[in-house]
This record gives C-alpha cells, structure tokens and sequence, in this order.
C-alpha cells in the first residue's frame, strides 16, 4: 500500500503564530509599552495590492496592533514617496513601515525599500536587512521565508545536517531561505532555471522548497521519498490556484507536504505581524 504524506496545515499553524504575536502584545502593552502600529503605503490603484494591504490591517487589529494607511496616486513622484517613506521613519509613532509592490513603472522600487529605516523595515527587503541576514546576524526577516521556516518548525523537521534544496534564487525568498536554512544547520543547495538536472538535484533533498512560479514544475521524480515539501509558489491557472509543485503525485511520495492555497500563504501575513511586534520591542 502506498503511503500518503502529511499535509502541513498553514492556515493553523499561521492562527497559531497570529495568537502567539496577539498574546506578546497585550504583555508589551500591559508592562507599559504603546501598541505596535504598522504604517502602509500603496502608490496607484491595483486592487490586489488592496486586498493584501486589508488583510494587513485586519491582522493588526486582530492582533492588537494599530495601523495606518498612505494610499498616494498614480502620479506620484519618486521624491514625493521617498519624502513619505523619511517621515514615516523619522515619525515616533511609527513601529512597522510597509510599502506594497509593485509600485508604478516610473518608481525606482529598489531605491523605495532601500530609504526604509532598517528598524522598521518589517518586510525585510532592504538591502541592510539583506545583508544583516546574509552576515548570520538576522534584523528583520522577510515574512515569506519566515513562514517557511516556521512551518518546517511546526512539523518537527530536522534541519541541522539535513540536505535542504531550494528551488530559485528570488531576492524574496530563495536568497533569505539560504541564510536562514544555513543559520540552523543545513547543508544548502540552490537550483534556479540555469541549473542542468533539476530532478537529480531535488532527488537529494530531505527537505525541499520550490520558489519558482510555474505551475506544477515538481513532479514525483523530483523527490526523495520521506521528503518534506514546501510549496511557496502561486500560480493562477485554469483549474485554479495551484503551486510549484504537483500535489497529488509528489504527495505519493513525500513524507509531509504544504497545499496550495493553506499552505505557506497564510504565513506571510503572521509573520509581518510578528515582525512589526518585534520592531516595536527592539524601539521600546
Ligand atoms: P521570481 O520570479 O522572483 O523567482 C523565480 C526563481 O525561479 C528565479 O530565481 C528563477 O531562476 C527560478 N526558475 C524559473 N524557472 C525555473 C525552472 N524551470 N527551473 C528552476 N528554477 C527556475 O519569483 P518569487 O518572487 O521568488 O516567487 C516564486 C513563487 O512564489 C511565485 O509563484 C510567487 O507567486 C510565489 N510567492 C508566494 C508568496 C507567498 O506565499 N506569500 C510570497 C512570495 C512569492
């Protein structure tokens, strides 16, 4: 008899971490600390953007957090929003600072992030986060591989010694996976669409993660069996919403797998939340 793998559930394991953050701020507010507030700009309209920012604030609020929201025009200036992103570090009510991508074409979003005052740069894409975490001495992590490495937590996965593959080297997730994977232990491999035989290499992973964004690309032959499988991808098809990975098939052979959605989805945003929490510790 075949065996199927676990499903790792993320919308739990996110409610989990939502309900952990919500407990530690109302202790920081109680011995006397402000709540965590959590300033967000959305340059333009994109109505996805305004969607994830909503789920935002109402994690905040969940959480016992505050927020505020900057939503400027299209026409915007770069100088105009990089004078917002100064204020919005120099101001002292100000805990978190998230400015949503993409922003318009005209906007350099490289020189954006990079003007986020380090202590508040909750999503943690500016280049002195990046290099903070590529130096082995985190400050604020990205929020998606956070969630990764939370949910490899939450499953009891062993890192330390474990052959980790990652698949692509996006600034958003494959890079910050690396440090954060190499940081508890793992021997850390990397594949991205150069890489000449992608199965052989997955083949080795005890634990493997795909960060690539097409649709299904990891097939059973691409795992060893027992792994335990991470699947950040988001892909909107025909047949719906699915990941990087084939489900069906690879859940055949894994050992435990992440859904798509349920699975690293949901842990984005709990993350931030988290982060904006400890953003505020470290300023208090
Ligand atoms: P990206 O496009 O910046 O990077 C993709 C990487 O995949 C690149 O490094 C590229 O070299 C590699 N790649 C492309 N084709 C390949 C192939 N055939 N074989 C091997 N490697 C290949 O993407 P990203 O921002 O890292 O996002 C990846 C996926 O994760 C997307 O589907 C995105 O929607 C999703 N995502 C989800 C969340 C979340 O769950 N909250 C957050 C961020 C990204």
């Amino acid at each position: 008899m075949k065996m199927s793998a676990g499903v790792i559930d993320g919308r739990k394991v996110s409610a989990g971490v939502r309900a952990r953050v919500a407990a530690e701020v109302s202790d920081f507010v109680a011995g006397g600390g402000k709540p965590p507030v959590l300033a967000t700009v959305i340059v333009g309209e994109d109505p996805a953007s305004e969607v994830y920012v909503a789920n935002k604030h109402r994690a905040c609020e969940e959480a016992g957090m505050e927020s505020v929201h900057h939503g400027l025009p299209h026409e915007t200036t770069q100088a105009d929003l990089l004078e917002l992103v100064a204020r919005l570090g120099a101001d002292d009510g100000v805990d978190g600072i998230l400015v949503q991508l993409p922003v318009p074409d005209h906007i350099d979003a490289d020189a954006v992030v990079a003007a986020i005052d380090p202590a508040k740069d909750v999503d943690g894409l500016s280049p002195v986060s990046a290099g903070l975490l590529a130096g082995g001495s985190p400050g604020m992590v990205p929020c998606t591989p956070a969630g990764v490495i939370e949910l490899l937590d939450h499953q009891g996965t062993e890192l330390e010694g474990a052959e980790a593959v990652i698949v692509g080297r996006s600034k958003l997730v494959g890079r910050p996976l690396v440090s954060l994977l190499l940081d508890r232990n793992a021997t850390v491999t990397v594949c991205h669409s150069r890489t000449r035989d992608l199965k052989a290499v997955c083949r080795r992973a005890d634990v493997l993660i795909a960060a690539v964004g097409v649709p299904r690309l990891i097939g059973a032959a691409h795992i060893k069996p027992g792994a335990v499988v991470i699947d950040v991808g988001i892909n909107r098809t025909d047949d719906g919403l699915v990941g990087d990975v084939d489900f069906d098939a690879v859940s055949r052979v894994a050992g435990a797998i992440t859904p798509v959605p349920g699975g690293v989805g949901p842990m984005t945003i709990a993350m931030l939340i988290s982060n904006t929490l400890q953003a505020a510790r470290n300023r208090a």
